[in-house]
Order: C-alpha cells, then structure tokens, then sequence
C-alpha cells in the first residue's frame, strides 16, 4: 500500500514557468522580479497593504519582535497551543515567554483569559512587551475582541496566522488588524514554496525596515557599510517563483482542505468518541488540518492507539501540538490556565489531508478508524 502522508506539498502547475523564467532571466538570487511581485499580489489577497517576503515564518516572527522592539528584560504573551517557531523569536531577542490556555470554541488564546493576565501586569506594573496571537490548523483567533483587550494597556499584537492563509475572521482575512501579520510557506503548508514566509503590516515604513534588516541591514552606498545588525532572512527570486504559482491555487486548496474535512465527518458520524475540531461562527476556517479528538472511554481506544493502527497501514497521522508550557525548553515558564490545550494535545490527532488525496484514500483512513473502534 502506497503511504498516505499527513499534508504533502501539493503544486498546481504554473509553479515551473515561473521558475523557469526565473532561470532564463538568470536572477537566482534574493531579491529579483518575483519577490516584487509575490509580495504585491499576496499583499492583495491577504488584504494587508504591505508585505515582506522572507526565509521562513519563523524569521517573519523575529522581524516582527525586533521592530517592536523586544528585546532584553521584556516579556512577551503568547498561546500555549501553538508550534515552536512562531514563539522561539522571543527567545532570540533575549526577552522572556508567557503563556495562556486555549478556548473550545476556536482553540485559540482565550481572550477572557489574556483580559485576566493582562488586568493582573497591569496592577502589579509588569505588562508585557507585546502579545502574540495565532491562528492555529486554519481557524481564525477571535482577532477582535483580543485587540480590543491589548489595546486597552497600549499593547501590539502579532498575529501568528502562518497555519491559516485563506481563512477569513468576520469580512476580512485572518490577521487582518494586527501590527503585523506572519505566514509561513513550509513544506506542510496549505500553500508551500518548499520552504518561505511572509511578514505583513499596513505600516509601510515598518515593513521597509523589515526589508532593510532581512539583507544584513546594508545602509545605501557603494561599498558596504553597517550601522545596525541584520540578518539573512529575505526570499530568494527561485522560491517567490514558487509562491506566485501556488498563490494562483490556493482558494482550491482551501475548498478541498474543507471539503476533506466534510468527507471526515461524514465517514466518522457514528463512532463514538470521536469529534472535530469546531469551527468559531464568526469567520470561515480553512480546515488546513483534519483534526479529531478521541475519548478512549467511548471509543475503547486512546489518540496513540489509533494513531500507531494507521501507522501499521502505512499511513501518517499526527498527535496535535504539544503545548509551549509542557515543552522541556520552556519549563518554569509562567502558565495562566492549561487544562484545555493539555486535553487537546492528550485526545487530538491529524488526519492526513493532503489536498491530493483521493476519496479511495480517504474512505481506507475512515475505515481504519472504525474497525479500531469496533475492536475496543
Ligand atoms: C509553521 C509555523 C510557524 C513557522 O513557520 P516556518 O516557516 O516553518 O518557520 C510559526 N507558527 C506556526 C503556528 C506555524 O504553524
């Protein structure tokens, strides 16, 4: 049986002309027309007016704290239910990490929990640097109400919104409203140029220095000269090439993500113990991720059980995110709540839902699950 992997780059087609104008051009660089014109044509679609393309969503997230200007002695607030790079960047700035639980509506940082904490610093004199949000397996955080909260003690928000591109929060797309916004383009992405991200923000002057800062901070002139340190984080022309093509399919992409998610839901209707991952009425989720938590007392089987059956077929499925505050390298880290994100990460599991699959492969995952069921 042919493995079935949990998310794998799926490329529409246009992809290689771009890249092969890229080749006849000869700009195997960064910087290059591509990157001009996929960060145009993102800025468009996301909806946020100015965008800076980058090595990773990772280093979108560092770009984003240096120029709020994190750094030593600060602290910064962040979900706990979310993965290492979108959080490790405080680290890198030298400030400290803090973290809040989920809600069950979104799986989101809880706002009425991030209010609590925030009203808590406030008293005490210890607000943080900024906060970090973050869209997790496709669904919007309820970006709004969490503003409002931040705005209240004058705090930036950054919304980590790497695993939700193409999902929308109210009319707009998620993250929308942020100081800043970052995407990511890695390989399990729901659009991949084997490897990229995206830092966005309406501030046109921030993101310039974005850019500035991503190419060793090079000050004008001819020869080079620093009065700042940077980094090498910007897109080369060949993965912007990439990006433009997988740009062109991404509302398939989101189409087929929820429809693979519907035909899960279907398949698995009447198995006890299992449920999804509910979607927030206020926005459309993009279902980047299949996601299913299983209670062993109805089902007659744990996550891990289920996850090592379809492992024996040859199939890839995934526990969810371990939570930042069970993770060796944050221990000690402050922790408001838990319980929620700790239920996640012990019941869920990620279906594969490669946009490529096919019915027949969706019905042998469904099938597995049942019978695993029905064993107890
Ligand atoms: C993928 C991801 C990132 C990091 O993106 P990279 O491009 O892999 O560096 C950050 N945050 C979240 C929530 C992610 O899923």
């Amino acid at each position: 049986m042919k493995r079935i992997f949990l998310s794998p780059p799926h490329m529409g087609g246009q992809e290689l002309e771009f890249v092969k104008q890229a080749f006849e051009s000869n700009y195997i660089a960064p910087l290059g027309p591509h990157v001009d014109a996929f960060e145009e044509e993102f800025s468009e679609i996301i909806g946020i007016s100015h965008a800076a393309a980058v090595s990773s969503g990772t280093a979108a997230m560092h770009l984003a704290l240096r120029l709020l200007g994190v750094g030593p002695g600060d602290e910064v607030l962040a979900p706990s239910f979310t993965f290492i790079g979108g959080v490790s960047p405080v680290i890198f700035q030298g400030a400290e990490l803090s973290f809040i639980d989920s809600d069950t509506a979104s799986w989101n940082i809880d706002p009425d929990l991030l209010e609590e904490e925030l009203t808590f610093r406030n008293k005490k004199g210890r607000l943080p640097k900024a906060v970090i949000t973050a869209d997790i397996l496709g669904q919007s955080a309820d970006l709004d109400r969490l503003l409002d909260v931040c705005n209240e003690h004058h705090i930036p928000v950054v919304s980590d919104s790497a695993e939700a591109l193409g999902a929308t929060y109210k009319d707009r797309s998620a993250g929308q409203g942020a100081a800043f916004t970052v995407y990511s383009f890695n390989g399990n992405k729901i659009i991949t140029t084997s490897g990229g991200g995206m830092l966005a923000s309406d501030d046109g002057a921030l993101i310039e220095k974005a850019k500035f800062l991503s190419q060793q901070a090079r000050d004008a002139g001819p020869h080079y000269e620093h009065t700042q340190i940077g980094y090498n984080y910007r897109m080369s022309n060949i993965v912007a090439a990439i990006g433009r093509g997988q740009l062109r399919v991404l509302n398939e992409r989101v189409e087929r993500k929820r429809w693979i998610c519907d035909y899960y839901r279907k398949a698995l209707a009447d198995v006890p113990g299992v449920e999804f991952m509910p979607e927030a009425s206020y926005g459309r989720a993009t279902r980047w991720l299949t996601v299913i938590l299983i209670t062993p007392e109805a089902f007659g089987a744990d996550r891990e059980a289920v996850r090592q059956a379809l492992e024996k077929e040859n199939i890839e499925s995934r526990p969810v995110w371990k939570p930042m505050h069970l993770q060796p390298v944050f221990k000690g880290a402050p922790m408001r709540g838990g319980a929620v994100c700790e239920d996640f990460f012990c019941r869920g599991l990620c279906l594969p839902c490669g946009t490529a699959m096919t019915e027949v492969d969706l019905q042998r995952v469904a099938d597995i699950i049942n019978t695993r069921q029905k064993k107890g």
